[in-house]
C-alpha cells in the first residue's frame, strides 16, 4: 500500500534554541570546529547516524532532549558562541580585491560545476573535481569574493559502495530527502517556488532552483523532480554521471543553459562566468543568445563578449574523460537553438570539433569550452602543458608552447581538511590567522617553532583516531554483511595504533594504479611481516558503475588484504566518501599516490594530507611534479618523471622503485627512533613540507590566482566592451572579422641583426624586420615579436621568449620597418625568428583569433 501523499514534519525548536536552524542551514559548520562540535556533542551516535547533516539530525532530536537543551545554560552559552562565530564571519568585510564599479558588493562570477563536495551531508559528489569546486567555494566565501555556485541538486548523488563476499563493488542508490537537508528551496518574495524552463527538442522542461549557503557564497542547484515534468525529465536530477549519454547530454543542457537562465531568474546578472570543466560549456553559448536578444548585438559582438569574460579550467588529461557527443543525438537539442543564433548546425558544429572540417568528428564538450573562454588552465603545471599538447589541434598554427591553456593549480581548504588537534597547535604556534591568510608562508615558517614532541603527539593521537576509525568501520561493514563473532572479533583487532601506516584512497580509475603496490605480492609479503617494524596499509575507493577494470583492481585488493598473512594489517574501506578522506588523510604516516604520469591532472588528496603532516610518496605527477624536492626532505617521488611506451614494462620498474623507497628509506626513516621515542629526521620532513608546500597548495592561493589572472581581467574587460551601449564590443568583434580576411596579406622580409660582429652575453643585439601590411591593415593592429631562445641538438627551440619589435617607419616601396633588442642572458648556441600576431587594446589574449605569421628566410 502506498500513501497518497508524503509530507515532512519538522522539529519544533524551543524558542531558546531557534538560533540553530541559522547553524544548519549555513554548510559554514564544515569547517567551523565550534559549531561541528556543538551539534556532535548532542547526541554523538545520531550525529554519525545522520550523516552528520545538521538538519536531519535537528528533526531527529526527541522532543525532550531539546527541552531538557533549552534549559541548559552551559549549553545555551556555547550555542550563542557559536551562532556568534557565524555572525561575525558573515559580517566581515568585503575583499581585499575590487572589483571596480561593483556596488552593494554584487556577484560578479558565476561558477559552474556539475558536482560539489562540500560536506558530507550533501552527497553530490564523485571525487576530485566536485571536492574541488567545494574547496574553491569555501575559500571564496573566506576570502569574500562576489561569487555564486550553479550545479545539480541529485536525487539520489553518486552511488554508495557495498561489496559482495568475493570483494565485487556493488552500488546503493539511496535517495536524498532535500527536505531534510541543508537546502532550501528558493522563493519569489509572494512565497512561489523560483523555477526555469528549458526547451529540450521542442518539450518544455522545468527544474526548480534550490540553494545551499556556503559561509557567504549562495550555490544555486536546479532540481528537475517537479510534477510538471514528465517522467523521463525527473530523471535528469536523478544520479550524477549516472545514464546514458543521452541523459548526460540532458544533464548538460541544464546545467550550461539552464544555469544561465536560473540566474536570470534570480535577477543576478554575474558578468564572468567559471566554467568548472567542460560539462557545463553550453553556458556560453546561452549567454551569446542572451546578447543578441537582450542587448540587440549580432552574433560576433555578443561571442566577443561572452567568450571574453568566460573562464574555463579544464580537468582532465584522459581522452574518455571529456565529453563528446555524436551530432545526430545533438541535433533535435540544437538545430532550432543555433538557428535563432543565425548559425547553420554545421557551423555550430564546428565549435565543438578539432578539426572543423572533419563531419565525422563528435561534438567535444572541452573544445565547446576552450573556444568560447578567452582564459583557458589546466590544474597543475604539468596538466598545463599536457593540456596544450592534447588541444594543440584547436590553434593549428600554433607552436605548442603558445597554445592558450596556461595553469592554475589547485589547492585545499585548509580549515575543511586539517584536523581539529593539529589546527590547535597550528593556532598556538603558526598564529590564529593562518586560517585566513593560509598562503602567507610567514606563517607557516613558524611550523619550525612546534616543539617536535608536541607535533609527534599529536600526529600520533590522529593515528590512533584513525585505527579506531577503521575498526570501527569495518565491523559496521562486517555486520551489514552478517558476518559471525570471529569475524567481528577480528575487525576490532586490526592494524596497529603504532604501526607505520600507509593510506591509498581515491577513485579507482585503471590509470590511478592501486594494485601497482601487488605487483609483486612476495615481497610486499616480507615487507609488512617484519614483526619488528611493522608496516600497515588502508585502502578506499569508488570504481565507476560501468568501470569493469577498476572493479577488478578493487576485488584484487580486496582478495589481497582477506589472505591470511595480511589481513591485520591491510584494510579495504568500503563506501569512500568525505569522512573516510578525511580521517586518513589525518591519520596516516605516507600517503601513497601512484598515478600513471601524465594522467593525474593534479590530485588534491596528497595536499590535504600534506596539510596534516602527512608525507607524499608518489610519482611525479599532478601537483607532486611541482611540489616534489630533489633532497627527498618534503616527501618521496617513485621514479623521475619518466613515461613509458611499454605500460607492463612501467609498471614492473615502478612498483620495484616503490619497494625499494619503502625498504631503504621510509621504513628505516619512521623507526629510527632517538630520544622520546622520537623519528627526529621523521619531524623533519612534516616540518619542511608544512612550511614549504603549506603556503602554495591551499585553496587560499589558488582562488587568489583566478581572480587576479582570470577574473579581474575578464570583469574589467566586460566591463569596457560594454559601454557606450556595447560599441566597443561591435568594434572589436568587426575588427577581428577584417583581420580574419585580410590576414592573408601579412608579409616579412629581410629579417637581420643589426649588430656588427661578436655577439657577447649582456649586449643587445639589434634584429630588424620589415613587413608588409596589405588591405589597410595599420601597425598598431599587430604585435611584432622577436621569438628566441636556446636551440638544441636538433636544431629546436628547446625554450623560447618573446620580445616586442616597435615600428620605425616606412620604407620607400612601402613595407615597414620594425625593430627590436634582446640581450642574450648566457652563453652558449641560441636562435631567433620573427612572428607576428593580432593586437588590439581590448582584446585579452592575442592568441585567441587562432592567426599567426611566422617570418621565412
Ligand atoms: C580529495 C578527495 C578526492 C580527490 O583525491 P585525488 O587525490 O585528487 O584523487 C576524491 N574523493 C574524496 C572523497 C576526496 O576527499
Amino acid at each position: 500500500m502506498q500513501p497518497l501523499r508524503i509530507y515532512s514534519v519538522v522539529s519544533k525548536l524551543p524558542p531558546k534554541l531557534e538560533a540553530m536552524w541559522d547553524l544548519a542551514y549555513n554548510l559554514f559548520f564544515s569547517w567551523n570546529d565550534r559549531i561541528l562540535n556543538l551539534f556532535a556533542s548532542i547526541d554523538h551516535e545520531l550525529w554519525r547516524r545522520c550523516q552528520e547533516n545538521p538538519v536531519a539530525f535537528l528533526n531527529n532530536i526527541p522532543q525532550k532532549t531539546l527541552e531538557e537543551l533549552s534549559r541548559d545554560d552551559f549549553f545555551l552559552s556555547r550555542l550563542e558562541d557559536a551562532k556568534k562565530a557565524l555572525d561575525q564571519y558573515m559580517s566581515r568585510k568585503p575583499t581585499a580585491f575590487t572589483f571596480p564599479e561593483n556596488k552593494n558588493h554584487a556577484p560578479v562570477v558565476a561558477y559552474f560545476s556539475l558536482e560539489y563536495g562540500i560536506t558530507l551531508s550533501l552527497p553530490i559528489y564523485s571525487g576530485g573535481l566536485g571536492i574541488l569546486a567545494g574547496d574553491h567555494l569555501k575559500s571564496a566565501s573566506d576570502l569574500n569574493i562576489p561569487l555564486v555556485g550553479m550545479g545539480l541538486l541529485y536525487r539520489e548523488g553518486y552511488f554508495r559502495q557495498y561489496m559482495t563476499p568475493d570483494g565485487w563493488q556493488q552500488e546503493r542508490y539511496p535517495e536524498n530527502d532535500f527536505n531534510q537537508m541543508p537546502v532550501h528551496p528558493v522563493r519569489t518574495k509572494d512565497g512561489e517556488p523560483v523555477s526555469i524552463i528549458v526547451d529540450l527538442a521542442g518539450q518544455p522542461l522545468t527544474a526548480r532552483i534550490w540553494e545551499a549557503r556556503v559561509g557567504r557564497i549562495r550555490l544555486f542547484l536546479l532540481d528537475t523532480y517537479v510534477p510538471e515534468n514528465p517522467e523521463h525529465f525527473r530523471q535528469i536530477t536523478s544520479s550524477l554521471y549516472g545514464g546514458n549519454l543521452e541523459m548526460r547530454l540532458w544533464q548538460e543542457i541544464l546545467l550550461g543553459i539552464g544555469g544561465v537562465k536560473a540566474l536570470t531568474a534570480l535577477g543576478l546578472e554575474p558578468k564572468v562566468i567559471h566554467m568548472n570543466e567542460g560539462h557545463s560549456a553550453f553556458a556560453g553559448l546561452e549567454r551569446i543568445r542572451v546578447f543578441m536578444q537582450e542587448k540587440n548585438l549580432p552574433f560576433e559582438a555578443a561571442g566577443e563578449l561572452a567568450a571574453s569574460s568566460s573562464v574555463f579550467t579544464t580537468h582532465t588529461p584522459v581522452p574518455a574523460g571529456n565529453d563528446r557527443f555524436p551530432p545526430d543525438l545533438m541535433r533535435p537539442y540544437f538545430e532550432g537553438y543555433v538557428r535563432s543564433l543565425g548559425l547553420a548546425y554545421k557551423v555550430f558544429l564546428a565549435l565543438g570539433r578539432e578539426d572543423p572540417r572533419d563531419d565525422n568528428e563528435p561534438f567535444c564538450m572541452t573544445v565547446l569550452a576552450l573556444k568560447l573562454s578567452r582564459f583557458n588552465n589546466g590544474v597543475s603545471k604539468l596538466h598545463g602543458k599536457v593540456s596544450r599538447n592534447m588541444w594543440k589541434k584547436v590553434w593549428p598554427q600554433y607552436p605548442e608552447e603558445d597554445v592558450p591553456i596556461g595553469a592554475i593549480t589547485n589547492g585545499v581548504h585548509m580549515p575543511t581538511w586539517v584536523a581539529k588537534d593539529m589546527a590547535l597547535l597550528f593556532d598556538r604556534y603558526l598564529g590564529v590567522n593562518w586560517r585566513e591568510d593560509p598562503d602567507c608562508a610567514r606563517f607557516w615558517a613558524n611550523a619550525e617553532n612546534i616543539p617536535d614532541a608536541e607535533l609527534w603527539r599529536t600526529h600520533e593521537r590522529l593515528r590512533e583516531r584513525l585505527v579506531d576509525f577503521v575498526r570501527k568501520r569495518l565491523r559496521k561493514q562486517l555486520l551489514a554483511k552478517g558476518a559471525r563473532r570471529k569475524e567481528l572479533q577480528m575487525a576490532e583487532e586490526v592494524l596497529d595504533p603504532q604501526a607505520l601506516t600507509i593510506g591509498f584512497a581515491r577513485r579507482f580509475a585503471t590509470y590511478k594504479r592501486a594494485h601497482l603496490l601487488l605487483q609483486d605480492k612476495e615481497r610486499l609479503l616480507r615487507l609488512i611481516q617484519d614483526a619488528k617494524r611493522p608496516l600497515q596499509f588502508i585502502f578506499a575507493g569508488k570504481a565507476h558503475p560501468q568501470d569493469n577494470e577498476g572493479k577488478k583492481i578493487i576485488q584484487e585488493l580486496i582478495q589481497f588484504c582477506r589472505r591470511e598473512e595480511c589481513r591485520y594489517n591491510m584494510v579495504f574501506l568500503e563506501d569512500y566518501d568525505m569522512k573516510i578522506a578525511s580521517r586518513m588523510v589525518q591519520g596516516c604516516d605516507v600517503w601513497l599516490n601512484n598515478p600513471r604520469r601524465p594522467l593525474e591532472a593534479c590530485g588534491t588528496s596528497g595536499m590535504k594530507a600534506m596539510a596534516n603532516g602527512v608525507m607524499q610518496c608518489s610519482t611525479l605527477d599532478g601537483w607532486w611534479d611541482e611540489a616534489y624536492r630533489s633532497d627527498n626532505r618534503l616527501g618521496w617521488a617513485i621514479g623521475t618523471g619518466e613515461e613509458y611506451e611499454d605500460l607492463a614494462y612501467q609498471d614492473f620498474v615502478e612498483s620495484q622503485t616503490l619497494y625499494n623507497l619503502l625498504e631503504n628509506e621510509i621504513i628505516p626513516e619512521f623507526y629510527d627512533r632517538g630520544h622520546g621515542n622520537l623519528p627526529r629526521s621523521w619531524i623533519r620532513g612534516m616540518k619542511e613540507a608544512l612550511k614549504e608546500l603549506g603556503p602554495v597548495f591551499n585553496a587560499h592561493r589558488m582562488v587568489e590566482d583566478y581572480v587576479e589572472k582570470a577574473y579581474l581581467p575578464a570583469y574589467t574587460n566586460f566591463l569596457n566592451l560594454m559601454r557606450d551601449s556595447f560599441e566597443p564590443a561591435k568594434a572589436l568583434a568587426s575588427w577581428r572579422m577584417e583581420m580574419m580576411t585580410k590576414w592573408g596579406t601579412l608579409n616579412a622580409r629581410n629579417v637581420r641583426v643589426e649588430t656588427p660582429g661578436q655577439i657577447y652575453v649582456r649586449e643587445p643585439v639589434i634584429v630588424e624586420c620589415e613587413v608588409y601590411l596589405g588591405g589597410g591593415l595599420r601597425p598598431e593592429d599587430i604585435l611584432v615579436q622577436i621569438y628566441h631562445g636556446p636551440v638544441g641538438q636538433d636544431d629546436r627551440f628547446s625554450s623560447r621568449q618573446t620580445t616586442p619589435m616597435t615600428p620605425e617607419g616606412v620604407l620607400s616601396d612601402g613595407w615597414h620597418l620594425f625593430r627590436g633588442d634582446l640581450i642574450p642572458s648566457e652563453a652558449g648556441r641560441f636562435g631567433f625568428t620573427v612572428r607576428i600576431l593580432p593586437h588590439h587594446p581590448l582584446l585579452l589574449d592575442p592568441h585567441s583569433l587562432g592567426l599567426i605569421f611566422w617570418a621565412k628566410s
